[in-house]
């Protein structure tokens, strides 16, 4: 099936309300074309060099959020023009993003990652660490990042119930984290979780943003 084909599947069986975050990594600014014509803004890249040789050959409406780990000697390359940065989980990493965003005046949003797979990886805070940063004062001066919600990665396993209940997990600690440090923060709303494997039960548990890579693009040219 095509691109657009496949996609206009694709958004007709989620709910409106749940964004599409188009995962277009390894795959060229065609087929990104093709997706945008088809009416999709939103495309996601996990590699900085990928999203920076790509984004300058494709229209400036779309909304470009970077899914993958991210040095802090590579903020600089993004801070013109991302919208959303999905897997921050240290306060030094929000100072730099801050930090470059001021240069151009902008305010980038971001999502702290939460480690919530079974996995060992480095990347992801617990509840403990993310209570921290957000408890830290240096956070009020940070005017030009935003901190809109939580992301996660569910264990890539075959035991769906699994992937529930780590997803339940993302989804209780955006709730405890919005009671305690947002309250009132209308912005802070958003559970960026589930990809081609999973976004089922990901939107079952609460997701917001979804990203879908394989189910739009085939899988992976690596
Ligand atoms: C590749 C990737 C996705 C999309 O994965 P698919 O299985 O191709 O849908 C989602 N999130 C992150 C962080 C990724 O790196």
């Amino acid at each position: 099936m095509e691109i657009n084909h496949k996609l206009k599947h694709f958004l007709a069986t989620i709910p409106e309300n749940v964004k599409l975050i188009a995962i277009s990594k390894t795959k060229p600014a065609e087929d990104i074309m093709e997706a945008y014509n088809a009416g999709q803004r939103l495309f996601g890249e996990n590699k900085i060099q990928e999203l920076i040789v790509k984004a300058p050959q494709l229209p400036g409406d779309i909304q470009w959020h970077f899914v993958g780990h991210l040095q802090t000697n590579k903020v600089k390359f993004i801070a013109p023009f991302v919208k959303m940065i999905h897997a921050v989980d240290s306060l030094k990493l929000l100072k730099e993003i801050n930090k470059h965003a001021l240069k151009y005046d902008r305010v980038i949003d971001c999502l702290l990652q939460f480690h919530i797979a079974e996995e060992t990886t480095k990347f992801g805070l617990n509840l403990k660490e993310a209570d921290d940063l957000l408890s830290n004062d240096e956070l009020t001066n940070l005017k030009n990042i935003q901190i809109v919600g939580v992301m996660g990665m569910a264990t890539y396993t075959d035991d769906m119930e699994q992937v529930r209940n780590e997803f339940e997990h993302l989804a209780n600690y955006m709730v405890t984290l919005k009671k305690k440090f947002f309250i009132d923060d209308h912005y802070f709303k958003e559970i960026s979780m589930g990809m081609s494997g999973d976004y089922l039960i990901a939107i079952e548990e609460g997701s917001t943003m979804i990203r879908i890579g394989t189910m739009i693009f085939g899988e992976q040219n690596y």
